[in-house]
C-alpha cells in the first residue's frame, strides 16, 4: 500500500527526548503551512501511476498534541484535495500522552487509518532517561482508548536506549502484543550530533551498542512480534547519504539493518530444525521466495550455520511445504503472560564468532574519540 508522507518536524513537541534529531532524520527546517502540505499532496498524486488506493500520513512530532484548529487544517487539506475515491485513510505518529478522550473524540469526524504511537518503551526509568514526554501508565492508557475507540494503532519501540536492557526490550515487545498494536516499528538507538544523547555520550553517561548487541535484541522482538500476529513494518532508520551520516556520531547504523534481523531470524529457524531432527545435514523443500529468506544477508545464514557444523541443502519446490508461521510461533517462547525465557536472554556462545566478524565491524560507527 502506497503511503505519501509529509513530515512536521518536531511539531508540538513537549520537549526534546534525547536521541531525537527530527530536522536531520525528515531532512526540514520547519513545519509546513497547509499550502505547502497542499502542493505536496498534489505533486505526489501526479507522480503516481497506479489504480490502488493511497494514505496519507504526517510523520514527525506529536500530531494529537496540536492545536484542534491546526490538526482540523491539515486533515482538511488532505480530505480537500484528493480524491474520496483514492484516499484510502490518513494516519499520523503521535506521543501517548496526547492520546485523551477528546482527542480520539476528535478523531472519529475523519477517515483515520492507523495512529502510530511513540512508544520507544515500557520501562519507567528507560522513559525518564530518554526524556520522553509520557509515563508507562500513558502508553496503556493511549491503547485502551485507541482500542475502545476501534482505532488501529501502530507503536514505535527502540533498543539500545539509556538504561535499556535486552531484557527490558522484550519484554516491550511482550507489552506491544498486549496492549493490542496491529504493527510495529523497531529501531536500534542511534547517537546524533547536537542531541542529548551525544552529551551523555562524551560525559560516559551512555555507551552505544555495537551492531551485534542491537541485532541480538532485535531478531527476539521481532519474533515476539511477528510471532503473536504483529507486522514488523520497519527495523532501523534510513539516513540520506553522507549528509546525515556526518551526523552520526555512534550506534548500530547499517543502512540493510532489517536483512541482518531476518537473517538471524533464518538462522535460529534452521538451527531449530536441525536440533529438533537431531541432523546436522538437511535438505529443506523450499520455494524460491523461501530459499532467499533462508540465504540471508549476503549468504550470513549459510555462513553462521557453517559456524555451528550444520549443512543445509535447498530442495525447490513449486508449492511451500514449510509452514514459517509456525517456526516462528515456536521460536516465540515468551510472547505470552510476559515471562521470558532465559534462553533468550542469553545469547549462545555461537555469536561471539558473529561479533568479531568484519561485517560487523565495519558496519558499527563510533566516531566520537575523533570528533571535536
Ligand atoms: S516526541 Fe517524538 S518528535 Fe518529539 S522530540 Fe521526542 S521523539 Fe522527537
Amino acid at each position: 500500500m502506497k503511503i505519501f508522507p509529509i513530515f512536521l518536524p518536531f511539531a508540538a513537541c513537549k520537549r526534546r527526548c534525547v536521541f531525537c534529531d527530527e530536522f536531520l532524520l525528515t531532512g526540514r527546517r520547519n513545519i509546513p503551512d497547509t499550502s505547502e502540505v497542499i502542493d505536496t499532496l498534489g505533486a505526489f498524486r501526479s507522480s503516481y501511476r497506479s489504480d490502488e488506493k493511497y494514505q496519507v500520513a504526517f510523520y514527525g512530532g506529536s500530531f494529537l498534541s496540536l492545536e484542534p484548529y491546526v490538526m482540523k487544517q491539515y486533515i482538511e487539506a488532505v480530505l480537500c484535495n484528493l480524491p474520496e475515491s483514492e484516499l484510502e485513510g490518513i494516519r499520523f505518529s503521535t506521543t501517548p500522552d496526547s492520546v485523551t478522550e477528546k482527542t480520539v473524540n476528535f478523531l472519529s469526524d475523519y477517515p483515520v487509518s492507523l495512529v502510530e504511537l511513540g512508544v520507544q518503551s515500557f520501562d519507567e526509568g528507560v522513559l525518564t532517561l530518554a526524556g520522553r514526554p509520557h509515563s508507562a501508565r500513558d502508553i496503556y492508557k493511549a491503547a485502551d482508548l485507541l482500542r475502545s475507540a476501534e482505532i488501529d494503532f501502530g507503536i514505535h519501540l527502540m533498543t539500545g536506549l539509556p538504561g535499556s536492557s535486552l531484557e527490558k526490550e522484550l519484554l516491550a515487545a511482550n507489552e506491544a502484543v498486549s496492549v493490542g498494536a496491529s504493527q510495529c516499528r523497531l529501531n536500534p538507538t542511534l547517537v546524533f550530533r547536537g542531541t542529548g544523547l551525544e552529551g551523555m555520550l562524551r560525559e560516559g553517561l551512555y555507551k552505544a551498542r555495537s551492531i551485534e548487541e542491537a541485532i541480538d535484541s532485535l531478531w527476539r522482538m521481532y519474533v515476539v512480534l511477528e510471532g503473536s500476529g504483529i507486522k514488523v513494518i520497519r527495523m532501523g532508520l534510513c539516513l540520506n547519504g553522507d549528509g546525515d551520516l556526518d551526523d552520526l556520531v555512534a550506534g548500530p547504523y547499517h543502512p540493510a539493518i532489517g536483512d541482518l534481523v531476518l537473517s538471524r531470524v533464518a538462522f535460529e529457524m534452521l538451527f531449530l530444525l536441525c536440533s529438533r531432527s537431531k541432523n546436522k545435514a538437511v535438505v529443506l523443500p523450499v520455494t524460491q521466495q523461501q530459499r532467499s529468506f533462508f540465504t540471508g544477508h549476503k549468504k550470513m545464514v549459510e555462513r553462521l550455520l557453517g559456524g555451528e557444523g550444520i549443512r543445509v541443502e535447498f530442495q525447490i519446490v513449486d508449492e511451500s511445504v514449510l509452514d514459517i508461521s509456525r517456526l516462528l510461533g515456536d521460536l516465540c517462547v515468551c510472547a505470552s503472560g510476559g515471562e521470558v525465557n532465559e534462553a533468550f536472554l542469553n545469547p549462545p556462545e555461537r555469536f561471539q564468532e558473529l561479533r568479531s566478524s568484519h561485517e560487523a565491524q565495519c558496519c558499527c560507527r563510533n566516531h566520537v574519540s575523533s570528533r571535536p
